[in-house]
């Protein structure tokens, strides 16, 4: 198609350009890339295969080779000083041996599901995370911590906290540089509450793009910060005590051109058409738990005194709520699911919030969206709803389903092996 050919033509013009870094992510969100001659990929960018049994999540399949597609849309120039000199970063789409997407590739079920909505409805889905880290002392820090049990601060400062000779403040300054350099359109930065915390926003987009930033956005800092001698960490709640790192995901809905979830009549402001997702969401908010939080770590987050959620409902103002309408207006009305965390699979996140909120049941639960209903307060009781539900089943189907159980039924047990103390390490993942 036309994309393809002019980014073909661009890579085959641009003598500066060496190597295509293809990107994809294993069921559990890790990032993976491969490297290919520019020259090479032009010539084989339709006949490139791979041995998906080293990939988590994927070994299921009978023969372990799998095919790898190229999405010419999702194309990012990459600046070397960060990546190194002379290469382009692609996401690839994995591809089985009949030719059809890989069940276990999130990011193209994702894309399936967006075009599908698009061609039934007309509905573009669009996404906004809110993606909060750490920045800590040494490039080894998540390395080092199951020896040291702890993390060094680079700086003591908290919200808002911005001085130029500050390294925080250089940090973020520098991953900004890079985001913008890589096309996204930033809009705030800023050092978070806890000390030697950051976020950096920029604009939300359609769903799948929205999915891949927020994988390069994690590249981009963990990349920065290395060049600088330091450790960019999106593990949920590193440090006990202060607040953790949360994923919030902005969704809202247009359908040529307009947005659904907005209605200056409604409730909040919010449509009913909202009302319902949201109402859906929460419906199935114990089955998907475990999709939005798959980490140990991420459950010692979930707790209302640090501002992150431990509670299904929704509401206006209360930051403890799973869902929270933010005041907004015709363009920018949505809805803000707060109980997501930054090491989740993006693309997972997202399938199953948007097929969850459009696709899902309603509760018969009096007063819903403000009914006592709590998020489970650790990895196994999320494991036991997730296994238990109906609606994760349809959701994944029984293979995909049953492959992430048991990954993550498998950190779980590892965890008090590896660290020692169930109750005060975190569980390290380093994607
Ligand atoms: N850090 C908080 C969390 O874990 C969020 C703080 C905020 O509202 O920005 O979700
Ligand atoms: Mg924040
Ligand atoms: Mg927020």
């Amino acid at each position: 198609d036309k994309i393809q050919e002019e980014r073909l033509k661009y890579l085959t013009d641009e003598k500066g350009i060496k190597a295509v870094t293809v990107l994809f992510s294993d069921l559990e969100g890790r990032l993976h890339m491969l490297d290919y001659d520019k020259k090479f990929l032009i010539k084989s960018y339709d006949n490139l295969t791979f041995d998906g049994s080293s990939i988590r999540g994927f070994t299921a399949q009978r023969e372990s080779d799998l095919r790898l597609g190229i999405d010419w849309s999702a194309f990012y120039w990459a600046p070397s000083d960060v990546f190194g000199t002379g290469k382009v970063l692609v996401f690839g789409e994995v591809i089985d041996k009949q030719g059809t997407p890989y069940s276990g590739d999130m990011r193209g079920v994702l894309k399936a599901y967006a075009n599908e909505l698009y061609a039934k409805e007309g509905y573009t889905l669009n996404a906004a995370n809110e993606i909060e880290g750490f920045l800590f002392a040494g490039m080894d820090a998540e390395r080092r911590f199951p020896e040291t049990g702890r993390f060094d601060y680079v700086n003591t400062g908290g919200y808002y906290h911005s001085l130029p000779g500050d390294p925080l403040r250089s940090f973020i300054d520098t991953a900004a540089e890079v985001q913008r350099a890589m096309g996204f359109e930033n809009e705030k930065d800023h050092p978070e509450v806890a000390p030697s915390q950051f976020e950096i926003n920029y604009s939300y987009g359609e769903v799948v793009a929205a999915a891949d930033q927020i994988q390069i956005y994690k590249l981009i800092c963990r990349q920065v910060a290395t060049r600088m001698g330091m450790t960019a960490s999106f593990l949920p709640k590193p440090v006990v005590g202060v607040n953790g790192s949360g994923m919030h995901t902005n969704i809202s809905i247009t359908k040529g051109g307009k947005n659904l979830f907005w209605d200056p009549a409604g409730e909040e402001k919010l449509a009913a058409f909202g009302w319902d997702f949201v109402d859906r969401i929460l419906t199935h908010g114990n089955d998907i738990c475990l999709l939005l939080n798959s980490s140990v770590n991420a459950y010692r987050r979930l707790d209302p005194h640090f501002e992150a959620p431990n509670q299904i409902k929704a509401s206006a103002v209360d930051r403890g709520s799973m869902v929270r309408i933010p005041i907004g207006n015709e363009k920018s009305s949505r809805v803000e699911v707060r109980s997501v965390a930054p090491d989740a699979n993006p693309y997972l996140v997202l399938y199953s919030l948007f097929k969850s909120g459009l696709d899902g049941e309603t509760a018969k639960i009096a007063n819903l969206r403000q009914a006592e209903r709590y998020l489970p307060d650790n990895i196994y009781t999320a494991l036991e709803n997730f296994r238990n539900s109906t609606w994760t089943t349809k959701l994944l189907g029984e293979d995909v389903k049953a492959r992430f159980g048991d990954l993550k039924q498998a950190s779980a047990d590892r965890c008090p092996r590896l660290l020692g103390s169930f109750v005060k390490a975190p569980e390290v993942q380093f994607h």
